[in-house]
């Protein structure tokens, strides 16, 4: 991956054939392309002095453990595992920026390998900070200043493989450093799917989605992440869990629990018992237009009334509906002479603060047909136009490119970033419209313009997620910039009622709302856990301690 960026190292935003697409970002942002802010070159940025007393002989240490190969003290490992890629993660790293970074990095090759290198640990005094595929956009992976002795980042990524199914009873046994495709390969030659699909699928490990209570884009059919897990293999520094996987029990406490979200603050999730599922037989991605963003969180909170599912749900309101708009390819004249009329007429019935809706449906031919038609009536009834099956194969075909944009808009001195939430469907629209207001607001205190839109993306009978993207210029500090941002956008969805993460986690950026929304009972409960797990600090210190410090946003917000 990228070390300053997102993605594949040689792939890049295709803005070739989006000519709708600048002219727009110009528009909204009043950016020039004439600034280009470049990244630094990687081999000028100089690293904080390793911690360790002596790291070639700490190195031949944990690869006598492991293998040869199996550790790293170089620069370019400690830089790529020093951050996660989140806006400040990247700004960082393309400033040069780096204050932190572990000292040492190991990949372990299996559940012995770790239960070896956390003890390795324990008896050398080192912390210790479990990365999966370092995609976090939260500030989980930052080595923070809670961290008094040398760090160990432990790499998972060398422990992919599926190890035992049981196809009878769709489960299936897989290490926790396997990357989305990985898991989707190895369970695809079995027939079977996981179908945990979040936007940084091709990336981002089983491990890091349950650490951070990850939801993936079919997670109105499937659930997410801890709605599959049936049982985990644990590594702490004081015990080691091998939990068996019981289609129900009651022998107490769900010893699981605690380690879904824990954010590699407790120790290392090494392996997971999860539940798949046999490859839908037919998928289907179809869209729709309704006349307002609300208009169309109504006919999906219908579906749910009426118990149907679709896999999918994507309601863009109207800011993300014109991006939308602005992202797409030229037609064929043929194609756009006939588009015109029509959008003139959806103009003429009312459509003029249109939202776009993909919806997804899978399971066998005659489920999907059945879902598709009866979804259809609901949306009818409630407005939506249907623009057919294109728009979402569109969709599906670019759906992992669009994060891709970000790197585009910092190349020219831009800040874009994301807020997800959720909350109850009678507060939805009122949060939605509070969002809104508070990124206007902030732009207006500086002066700038800016971009916000938002979709609906995850679904259930109790609510949704409400996701945000909003842009604005960088200036001259665009750190700070950003968290002025942040805290009125995160302050703005906690005071209406919504959560401080649906699917991003924690980390260090939303620590200091953390306190007000779990209250002194969960405080003392989180530190209890840490106590009985950690006792010495040894993993990720500093993470899920909601009394500490942000540097830019303070502490006990709200
Ligand atoms: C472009 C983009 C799109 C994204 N889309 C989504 C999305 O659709 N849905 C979603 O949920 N998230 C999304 N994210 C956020 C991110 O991908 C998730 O948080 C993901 O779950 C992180 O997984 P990872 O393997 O990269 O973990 P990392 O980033 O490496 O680590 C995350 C945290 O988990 C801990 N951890 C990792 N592995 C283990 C382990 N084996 N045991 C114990 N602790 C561990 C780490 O210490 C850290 O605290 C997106 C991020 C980006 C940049």
């Amino acid at each position: 991956m990228k070390w300053h960026g997102w993605g594949h190292p040689h792939v890049t935003f295709p803005m070739e054939d989006k000519p709708d697409l600048w002219p727009f970002v110009r528009e909204k942002l009043g950016m020039s392309r004439d600034l280009y802010h470049p990244a630094v070159k990687v081999e000028d940025i100089k690293l904080p002095a390793n911690r360790l007393t002596d790291p070639k002989a700490t190195l031949k240490e944990l690869e006598a453990l492991l293998g040869a190969d199996r550790a790293s003290i170089d620069d370019f490992q400690r830089l790529v595992h020093a951050f996660g890629k989140s806006f400040p993660d990247l700004w960082r790293a393309r400033a040069g920026i780096v204050a932190t970074a572990p000292d040492i990095i190991a990949w372990p090759a299996s559940h012995e390998d770790v239960v070896a290198v956390i003890a390795w640990a324990k008896k050398n005094k080192v912390h210790v900070i479990p990365f999966g595929g370092g995609t976090n956009i939260a500030g989980a992976l930052d080595v923070k200043e809670e961290a008094k002795l040398p760090v160990l980042s432990l790499d998972m990524r060398g422990m992919g493989r599926l190890l035992e199914m049981q196809q009878d009873s769709n489960l299936a046994l897989l290490e926790t450093g396997a990357v989305g495709p990985a898991i989707e390969e190895q369970l695809g030659q079995r027939g079977f799917s996981l179908g945990h699909f979040p936007d940084s699928f091709e990336f981002s490990t089983l491990g890091g989605w349950i650490a951070t209570r990850s939801a993936g884009m079919q997670s109105d059919a499937y659930g997410r992440i801890e709605d599959m897990v049936q049982a985990l293999h644990t590594v702490t520094s004081e015990h080691v869990l091998e939990l068996k996987p019981f289609p129900a029990t009651s022998a107490g406490p769900d010893l699981a629990r605690p380690f879904i979200g824990s954010e590699g603050c407790f120790g290392i999730i090494t392996r997971a018992w999860m539940r798949v599922h046999p490859i839908p037989a037919s998928k289907r991605y179809v869209g729709y237009l309704f006349k307002t963003f609300e208009q169309g969180l109504a006919a999906v909170k219908a579906c749910h009334e009426a118990d149907i599912k679709p896999s999918l749900v994507r309601l863009q309101d109207e800011g993300e509906t014109e991006l939308a708009f602005n992202l797409k390819s030229p037609k064929p004249l043929l194609k756009s002479a006939v588009e015109f009329p029509v959008k003139k007429l959806l103009k003429t019935l009312g459509y003029t603060k249109p939202a776009i809706m993909v919806v997804g449906f899978e399971g066998s031919d005659q489920q999907t047909a059945h879902l598709a038609s009866a979804a259809a009536s609901i949306f009818k009834k409630h407005g939506g136009f249907p623009l057919g099956d294109s728009i979402g194969s569109a969709w599906s075909k670019d759906k992992y490119n669009t994060p891709y944009l970000r790197d585009y808009i910092m190349d020219y001195g831009g800040i874009a970033d994301v807020a997800e939430t959720s909350t109850t469907w009678g507060k939805l629209a009122e949060l939605h419209g509070a969002v809104l207001a508070a990124v206007s607001v902030g732009c207006a205190e500086e002066n700038l313009p800016g971009y916000v839109g938002c979709h609906l993306s995850h679904t259930y009978v109790t609510g949704g997620c409400l996701y945000f993207t909003w842009a604005l210029q960088g200036g001259d500090k665009p750190l700070e910039r950003y968290y002025r941002m942040k805290a009125r956008v995160t302050d703005a969805i906690v005071a209406a009622g919504g959560t401080l993460s649906h699917h991003h986690a924690v980390g260090t950026e939303h620590l200091p709302w953390l306190a007000k929304e779990i209250g002194p009972g969960g405080e003392a409960m989180l530190g209890a856990f840490k106590k009985a797990f950690d006792p010495s600090d040894m993993f990720n210190p500093g993470g899920l301690t909601p009394q500490r410090i942000h540097p830019y946003l303070g502490t006990n917000r709200g």
